[in-house]
């Protein structure tokens, strides 16, 4: 399957991309993930995003649409992928669009995580990620790690993102309003949308993705 994951800042797409990814055998391919890759390694890829990324605001088209398609290139991704952050605006879509189109290839589905405004801050203000696996997330106080600043799963050191702090999410919540809001319309209309409530368990909200994409792969069947 090629599924794109949207929602805003905070819906929990990071964790619900790994699960996902997981059961249905498919890499999971995070443009962010990607980009603090870069930023680690000190690559001048990695030098242009970060201010960028710590600002809240998008990295030009150019440059991450090149890296999303070097990604979705890899052998691993032949059978499918999950794209997480990606696309992040109508002009990202499209490109994506004929990508695929020249690829021979489309997208199965696009699922849509729906999660309120005051939730998102509350979420992501008090998020803390594993520097090992940024699918292992915590939260200070709705999902404490057993001790302080370690991951509890691979006892890796847990971190704040840099632009994880209350005033760069407002701009984080703005970019995704103007610039990636519209690309639910865009795939709207070539049918591809399934609307999800990103609320209530990491696997309820699991479980609420795996039959809306079971649906729309009947429907397309
Ligand atoms: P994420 O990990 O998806 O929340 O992305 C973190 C940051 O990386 C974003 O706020 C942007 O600065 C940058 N970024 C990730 N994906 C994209 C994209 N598709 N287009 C532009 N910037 C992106």
């Amino acid at each position: 399957m090629r599924i794109v994951l949207v929602g805003p800042p905070g819906a929990g797409k990071g964790t619900q991309a790994a699960y996902l990814a997981k059961n249905l055998a498919i890499p999971h391919i995070s443009t962010g993930d990607l980009f603090r890759a870069n930023i680690s390694e000190g690559t001048a890829l990695g030098k242009q995003a970060k201010a960028l990324m710590d600002a809240g605001k998008l990295v030009p088209d150019e440059v991450t649409i090149g890296m999303a398609q070097d990604r979705m290139s890899q052998p691993d991704a032949e059978g499918g992928f999950l794209l997480d952050g990606f696309p992040r605006n109508v002009v990202q879509a499209q490109a994506l669009d004929e990508w695929l189109n020249a690829e021979g290839q489309k997208l199965d589905a696009v699922l849509d995580l729906e999660v309120p405004e005051d939730e998102v801050v509350k979420r992501i203000a008090g998020r803390r990620i594993c520097r090992n696996d940024s699918s292992h997330v915590f939260h200070v106080e709705y999902s404490r790690p057993k001790k302080d600043g370690v991951c509890d799963t691979c006892g890796g050191e847990l971190y704040q993102r840099g632009d994880d702090t209350e005033d760069t999410v407002r701009t984080r919540l703005e970019v995704y309003h103007t610039q990636t809001e519209p690309i639910i319309d865009h795939y709207k209309g070539q049918g591809l949308v399934a609307t999800i409530s990103a609320l209530g368990k990491v696997t309820e909200v699991t479980e609420r993705a795996m039959q809306a994409l079971q649906m729309e792969q009947a429907e397309q069947a």
